[in-house]
């Protein structure tokens, strides 16, 4: 079966070192004789993924590579709703909606993975969205099975509950990059990039595998709470340039990104900067996410010569304090959690003073890719700027971080 099981299954074992329930093991309606019969080989890949999980020992899979015949139940293979157990009634549904595209069978399920083979015509989306709830969390099924689309007659493992949460593959890390832009349109300069060139990296994205990510989705990522596809990237523009609404946002829209605008607020209106009725209007798309970049853009690393400490976190209390505030009464369906620093720069003081306000991530200007254990307030940012052209562009774009065995 072209299940690709040694990979996820060195995923579940690492998950299984660090919670060993006991309650994974798989129901098989049909036995685990219905996979281990038809493809033998296959089979004992699938289900000495499925005993490492049950028994926490450690399970040294088949030397082969991963075997790509499909799998053939037997006919006789009982239909209806899959398991049996006590644990599994109460752990998974033991019934799942009926979902055009997603019509095959379940061979076998626990509390952490589901075993389906399509039926003709299945789709991934169709498929997440009858075992996962969501048409969007197809890229689960992909990844866990390494494919690109589903094929009939090829079982798939479906992870119900996240494979790997943090990114953690034996042989890299997952890195999420957050890309910077600040004006978009007119001549290609540093820090301004053509329309033309910022479609291109739009359609670049799109056309090879990258998912465009909220901000918050990040966050969460590395409060542990949600996994994200391998090749994630956010887009923030910082200022509020009035560039933005007339040449990215079009563009966003056309391809259906999402992305984060940092205004600092006594920006707001200015010749040309974004309006407030211009944000009202993009934070109502609900695509682009109105957040801070603080009040005056003053750095705020930086206490003035004679500036006494108490007045210095006074005045930071003001940059930080302030900005959210007056977004958030402008713009009332607006949550401003989110800040990027003037110039990028930060440091322990500001950090800590920007959570205490309020703030739950912080982007800096340090380039590279977030893992996991990235600081929320101190988040590496990526520079793109208007001379560089398609190859540069995807240099940038650091999305998993090789780790080397000793
Ligand atoms: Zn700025």
């Amino acid at each position: 079966m072209r299940l690709h099981a040694l990979r996820w299954w060195r995923q579940a074992r690492l998950r299984a070192r660090g919670a060993c329930t006991g309650a994974d093991a798989l129901v098989f309606p049909a036995g685990p004789g219905a996979i281990a019969s038809a493809s033998p080989a296959a089979g004992a890949v699938l289900i000495a993924a499925v005993l490492g999980l049950s028994a926490c020992t450690t399970i040294h899979p088949p030397v082969q590579a991963p075997i790509h015949a499909p799998i053939h139940p037997p006919a006789q293979a009982p239909a209806g709703p899959p398991g049996t157990s006590a644990e599994d009634r109460s752990s998974t549904p033991t019934e799942w909606p009926a979902i055009a595209g997603a019509d095959g069978r379940v061979l076998g399920r626990g509390a952490r993975v589901l075993v389906y083979l399509p039926a003709p015509g299945d789709r991934l989306d169709a498929i997440a969205e009858r075992f996962l709830g969501s048409a969007d969390e197809g890229w689960q099924i992909a990844e866990a099975n390494d494919i690109g689309r589903v094929q009939a007659g090829q079982a798939l493992a479906v992870p119900l509950r996240p494979a790997n949460p943090l990114g953690v593959r034996a042989d890299a890390l997952q890195l999420v990059p957050i890309l910077c832009y600040h004006r978009v349109g007119g001549a290609n300069s540093r820090m301004s990039v053509g329309v033309s060139a910022f479609e291109q990296q739009m359609a670049w994205l799109v056309d090879n595998g990258y998912r465009v990510i909220r901000l918050a989705d990040l966050g969460e990522f590395i409060a542990g709470r949600k996994p994200l596809p391998r090749r994630s990237v956010v887009l923030t523009f910082d200022d509020g340039y009035a560039s933005f609404h007339r040449y990215a946002y079009p563009v966003l829209q056309k391809y259906g990104l999402p992305a984060t605008v940092f205004v600092y607020t006594d920006f707001v209106g200015a010749r040309d900067a974004l309006t407030w009725k211009q944000l009202a209007e993009l934070q109502r798309s609900g695509l682009v996410d109105i957040q801070s970049h603080a009040r005056s853009h003053r750095n705020l690393v930086d206490a003035p010569a004679g500036e006494t400490a108490e007045r210095y976190l006074a005045y930071l209390d003001g940059e930080l304090r302030g900005s959210r505030e007056q977004i958030e009464r402008r713009l009332p369906s607006s949550s401003v959690r989110h800040l990027a620093y003037p110039f990028g720069d930060a440091d322990a003081r500001v950090a800590e003073r920007a959570r205490m306000q309020g703030y739950e991530l912080g982007a800096t200007v340090v380039p590279g890719g977030n893992a996991f254990y990235a600081a929320p307030m101190m988040l590496r940012r990526t520079m793109i700027f208007g001379h560089l052209d398609l190859e540069a562009f995807k240099a940038r774009l650091q999305f998993e971080q090789p780790l080397t065995r000793p």
